[in-house]
Parts: structure tokens; sequence; C-alpha cells
């Protein structure tokens, strides 16, 4: 197979023309309909990763817009996590109780085929807070003193200047009953140059803890770059998670979700969160059923090291809170119960009283 592009591209590929030019699709009007209705954005890192002659290559089903992508099914929704229902104010979602959501930016570096905000996020959206609605979230936060963990997502936040990106971290800081300061973000993998020493700085912080959650979804996008920029972050004494989403042709398989999970515990990140697919527009294509990623699951637990498990969840629809979705261990009947084994044994387990 032969690469058509040796030479990383220059910029960010955001429209048709880019991603003929960039010999990642074949006729730019084809795709008018798909790039009017959702965000584009491919980082030269990114772009440089696809490999051109495979049709199905990871990278590029992630982030190359596709025809498929007009198709939406009945039950997909613009607001699949139901984010709406609970907004007291301007980019705030407060579903539960001790942690809110706080999006500051409706704009990312790369634009996922798949995302779950689809309907929100984009450089046409607009919906970046005005420093008056971050205020008043900020306001909001101080006002409600069982918020105790605050999560920075968006868009992606990691999108704010390394001067505005320490503004909110020292506002934060100054709300005594808020602990914890988390962070979601692709950048990293994105364009992992912008996780700089000075970004790193503005984030990290002496009197709270602060944890960044890394979008990743397969283990080639852990480039060099990318772990040298986890690594400036927990160097920084910033604790790493993970999120990745379960994908048709992406990452479901035992093998695929060994490497990528493997790969981020060499980076220093602890596997947190492998999503369900959130039934967002245009996505059915990127659909993986629940008994093959709970079975994918299983799988993975017998083979990996525990400190490389993500935990499989699910948003139920319309807003209400994550589900667990792995299949348990533990089998609890009318005779007693049984265990697992990771050898795939069932055991009898005395009955307790
Ligand atoms: C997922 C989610 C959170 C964070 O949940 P954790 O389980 O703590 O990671 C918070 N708020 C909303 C609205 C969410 O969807
Ligand atoms: S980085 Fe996150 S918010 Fe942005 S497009 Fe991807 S999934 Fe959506």
């Amino acid at each position: 197979m032969t690469r058509l592009l040796e030479i990383p591209a220059a910029r960010t590929l955001r429209t048709a023309d880019d991603l003929v030019k960039a010999g990642l699709a074949a006729e730019a009007r084809e795709l008018d309909a798909v790039m009017a209705a959702y965000a584009t954005a491919i980082t030269p890192g990114l772009a440089g990763l696809i490999d051109r002659g495979d049709a199905a290559d990871p990278i590029a089903l992630q982030f190359v817009p596709s025809l498929a992508e007009l198709e939406v099914r009945l039950e997909e929704m613009p607001d699949p996590i139901g984010d709406k229902a609970h907004e007291p104010v301007e980019g705030i979602v407060h579903r539960y109780p001790d942690r809110v959501l706080l999006k500051a930016v409706s704009v990312c570096p790369v634009y996922c085929r798949f995302c779950f905000r689809r309907e929100m996020v984009g450089p046409d959206k607009d919906s970046n807070l005005t420093p008056a609605e971050l205020d008043a979230a900020l306001a909001y936060i101080r006002a409600h003193p069982e918020i105790w963990e605050v999560i920075l997502t968006g868009g992606d936040p990691f999108m704010l200047s390394a001067r505005r990106a320490a503004a909110l971290t020292r506002a934060l800081e100054a709300i005594p009953h808020v602990k914890v300061i988390r962070w979601h973000t692709r950048m990293p993998v994105a364009d992992p140059r912008k996780v700089s020493g000075e970004f790193v700085e503005a984030i990290r912080s002496r009197t709270k803890a602060v944890y960044v959650a890394v979008h990743c979804n397969h283990a080639r996008e852990l480039t060099a770059d990318a772990k040298a920029a986890l690594g400036r972050m927990a160097d920084a004494g910033i604790v790493l998670l993970s999120q990745s989403v379960l994908l048709k042709g992406v990452n479901d398989s035992v093998a695929a979700l060994a490497d990528l999970m493997r790969g981020l515990v060499e980076a220093r990140v602890r596997p947190y969160y492998l999503h369900q697919l959130d039934f967002a527009p245009g996505t059915s294509h990127f659909r993986v059923a629940v008994e093959d990623g709970q079975r994918l699951v299983r799988e993975l637990r017998d083979a990996i090291s525990g400190i490389a498990q993500p935990q499989y969840v699910i948003d139920i629809p319309g807003g209400v809170s994550k589900a667990v979705a792995a299949l348990s261990d533990v089998d609890t009947g009318a005779d007693g119960s049984r265990l697992r084994g990771r050898d795939g044994v069932w055991r009898e387990y005395p009955t307790q009283v």
C-alpha cells in the first residue's frame, strides 16, 4: 500500500477541498451535505497517522466525514444524554448533587464523527460562554456548597488559552467547597503541542486535586508526541484518566482494546470509562451491540492487568445517570451463589447469612 502523503499536512483540515488535497476524500461535492450538518477538523498530527491505502483505517473512521452520517435512525436524538434537562444556568449541567459539568467552550481541536454532542459543538455553533456567562456559572458553583467536583468539558476546554485556563483554575481554587478540578479533553491526542509546559502550569494546582481525563480510542493515537504531552501533565502531579468510546471498526476487538488500555497505562493514564456509543444522529455505523460490548469487556478482564481495566458504562438516554454495563462475576440464585474466575469457570460460593 502506498501512502499518498508522506509529509504531515501543515494545518488542520476543515473543508472538503482540504480533505481531497490530503488524499482523504475522492470528490469534494459528495461530502457537502455531511459537512454542512456537522463540523469537521482533522489536525495535522492525526491526518498524518491515517493510512490512505486502508479504507477501514481506524483513525480515518473517527475523523473523516462519511455519507453514512446522513442516515439518522428513529432512536437517535440531538441531545442523547439529556444535558439540557439539567442546565440551571448556561454552561452548567448539574445532574448529580456533588459534581457539575462546566462547558466553557463549544469548539474542539478535532471533530469526532460519533460525537455525543455533535449538534452542540463546532466553530459555527457560537456557544462558547461569554465572560458574563462564565461569571454566572462560577457564581452558581460558589452558591452551591454541595458541589465537591467541577468537571470542565465542552467542546474541549483545552482550547482555552493558557491565560484563560489559569484564570479558570484560580477562580475554582478560590471556592473552598470545590476540592477536585477535572478536565475532559482530546487535546493530548489531537494536538499534543498545545499541552505545553505553560499550559500545564496554568491548570496545575497546589490546593486542589487536578484530574485530566483523556479521550482516546485507538492505540495508534498514542504517538510519541501524545505520550510526551501526557508525561508533562503526570510530572506536574496531575492525575491522568482515560475515556474511550466503543466503536465498530475502530476498537471493537479484544486485541484493539488490550493494545489501547495497555498503551494508556504505559503512558501513566489509568483507564476510567469505556462508553457505549450514545444515540447521537447519524452514528449507527459505529454502534456495537451491548451484548458484544459485554463479551469484549469480559474477555479483556480475563486477558490484561487489573490496572488497565476501564469501566464499561452506558449513559441512560434522556439524562438519568450512567449505568454499569459489565457482566457480573457473581451469580446469585435461589440455591446460592457462584463466582466466575479469570479461567472462565463458575464455582460455588458458600451461602452467607
Ligand atoms: C458522566 C457525567 C458526569 C460525571 O460522572 P462520573 O461518573 O463522576 O465520571 C457528571 N455529570 C454528567 C451530566 C455526566 O453525564
Ligand atoms: S473531542 Fe469530544 S466534544 Fe469534541 S467532537 Fe470529539 S467527542 Fe465531541
